[in-house]
């Protein structure tokens, strides 16, 4: 018999074979028994957690032959024809592929005629959000005044995109991301059902990198098998999925939070000789930091966290260990470092960097703590102590990321900056760098287009980035700070300073910057680095 991928072999038939969806599944058993059933339902969630499945046990729960039942008898031509996509009352269709208003008005002549052979026709709808304008309106007049012996069952992963008009003429049934544990213990099932020898941190990995979808878990799992045979190793898993155990994950942030830079190199090298895919290693850390954050926020919760049980006293130190700016610096570092991988010629040289950097970043101190400081005349106590590590929490709501040049240190203090008088209004330098630019350095321009916001006060230029422009913000940062400086000084025959800063677009955009406070003058003069994070209540 020819092989049958997993996740077919394995695909539910009754509603009590759904994993990890017990309160759709049992809010459809009880429409089923106390005869409350819509004509149309609606299925929302991520792919591979179920949606299709539960979609034809529900059409062959409505058709049995041994009648309409909580849970289909699975036995008889209905519920067979149905699991095999053959029934002719049972119609799949694929809306990704049949986006346009032709094959909704197919099924609104069809809806006309009754079922051929069972009690109901059943339409299931897939990626139904794909459909043309037109094709949701032709699906609307469907809806409004539904046949009786017709059910509509529309899927879609992108609920925000199905019209209201739509939505509020079905049942809704979210279905939720797949419990970690859940996943893991369906695929020890089938292992050993399969006679397949897998160590319980092999199938955790595969779990792990799953993300809560149970056929993308199932079809790793048919990799591995296929690539180790009955007898699967942990190192094969890391090699093919690029999946890291958590155990790793957690030794190779310990190195980070202990600032043991031999053993982060170390654990990097072990990663890298199992083969994990560079991509995969850094999303697999982000993913850790984003833990880490909500552990911090709500403790451990299962449902947020998705995690195996056993790292729970892990998670719990290291949240403990890094304060919440220090897990969004690192977050932003990684996701940074997992672009800048793309075009890098030797991303784990790259990544070498990276990780050797998130050990500094930790070690930078607070600036709310050291503004308190300062201001209270205690600046000069901020001892290299506590700079390496006297980090309070806290209750930040915004971070930009400011980067002094060299020039500008050596140019202090900041007031005496365009202190000789500028040939152009303040008013007009900004459009004048700007007209200049749009002739001279077209992709400057282009790039100083997306800023949210770019102010000249006092010798200084403000560029104001907002999230969604990070690759501009990046690239003015990153380089060509210098020529704006350059250019905006020549133009106005004045010295300029350059400050470029990258905000959240939900918040305010800050007229004059935080940095020329006299008490961030002194931080700056205090501690040269890279990184200002600056602090709000
Ligand atoms: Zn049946």
């Amino acid at each position: 018999m020819a092989y049958q991928v997993l996740a077919r072999k394995w695909r539910p038939k009754r509603f009590s074979e759904v994993v990890g969806q017990e309160p759709v599944t049992l809010t459809l058993q009880n429409a089923i028994r106390h005869d409350r059933l819509a004509h149309a339902f609606l299925f929302s969630g991520v792919r591979g957690v179920g949606k299709t499945t539960t979609a034809r046990i529900l059409a062959a729960a409505l058709n049995c032959h041994q009648g309409l039942s909580p849970e289909p008898c699975g036995e008889c031509d209905s519920c067979r024809e149905i699991a095999s996509s053959s029934c002719v009352d049972v119609l799949e269709i694929d809306a990704a592929s049949n986006t346009g208003i032709d094959s909704i008005r197919e099924i609104r002549e069809s809806v006309r005629y009754g079922a051929a052979r069972d009690r109901f026709k059943v339409f299931i709808i897939d990626e139904v959000h794909m459909l043309s304008k037109g094709a949701f309106n032709a699906l609307l007049k469907t809806l409004e005044e539904p046949p009786s012996h017709v059910k509509f069952i529309l899927a879609t992963t992108e609920y925000h995109k199905i019209p209201d008009t739509i939505a509020s003429r079905c049942q809704d049934f979210e279905f939720k991301r797949i419990p970690f544990s859940a996943i893991s213990q369906h695929l020890q099932l089938i292992c050993g059902e399969e006679g397949v020898q897998a160590p319980e941190v092999a199938v955790q990995a595969i779990a792990s990198a799953a993300q809560g979808s149970m056929r993308d878990a199932l079809s790793s799992l048919d990799r591995v098998v296929a690539f180790s045979g009955d007898k699967i190793r942990t190192r094969d898993v890391q090699t093919l999925l690029g999946a890291l155990d958590d155990d790793l994950v957690i030794s190779l942030v310990k190195g980070i939070l202990e600032k043991d830079r031999t053993s982060l190199l170390r654990s990097l090298s072990s990663i890298t000789q199992a083969g994990v895919e560079p991509h995969s290693f850094v999303s697999r850390l982000i993913q850790h930091m984003r833990d880490l954050m909500v552990y911090k926020v709500v403790g451990w919760d299962e449902e947020l966290l998705n995690l195996p049980d056993r790292i729970r006293d892990d998670l719990s130190d290291q949240a403990e260990g890094f304060t919440r700016l220090d897990l969004i610096r690192l977050y932003q570092l990684l996701v940074r470092t997992d672009e800048e991988m793309k075009i890098h010629a030797n991303p784990f040289l790259h990544l070498e960097m990276a990780l050797l950097t998130l050990v500094e970043l930790t070690a930078l101190p607070d600036l709310e703590e050291t503004i308190s400081q300062l201001g209270s005349g205690r600046g000069d106590k901020l001892t290299d102590a506590s700079y390496q590590g006297a980090i309070k929490e806290s209750s930040k709501s915004t971070i930009s990321i400011a980067t002094p040049s060299d020039k500008e240190k050596k140019m202090e203090p900041r007031a005496s900056i365009g202190a000789k008088e500028s040939v152009l209004p303040e008013s007009e330098v900004v459009k004048a760098l700007m007209g200049h630019l749009r002739k001279t350095n077209m992709g400057l321009h282009a790039s100083l287009e997306r800023a949210q916001q770019m102010t000249y006060e006092k010798g200084r230029l403000t560029v104001v980035f907002g999230l969604d422009s990070g690759f501009h913000y990046r690239m003015i940062d990153g380089g060509m700070k210098e020529k704006i400086e350059m250019t905006c000084s020549r133009l106005i025959s004045s010295n300029v300073t350059v400050q470029v800063d990258l905000i959240d677009s939900g918040d305010q955009v800050e007229t004059s910057s935080p940095t020329e406070e006299p008490a961030v003058q002194d931080f700056l003069r205090a501690f040269p680095g890279k990184y200002v994070v600056e602090v709000e209540n």
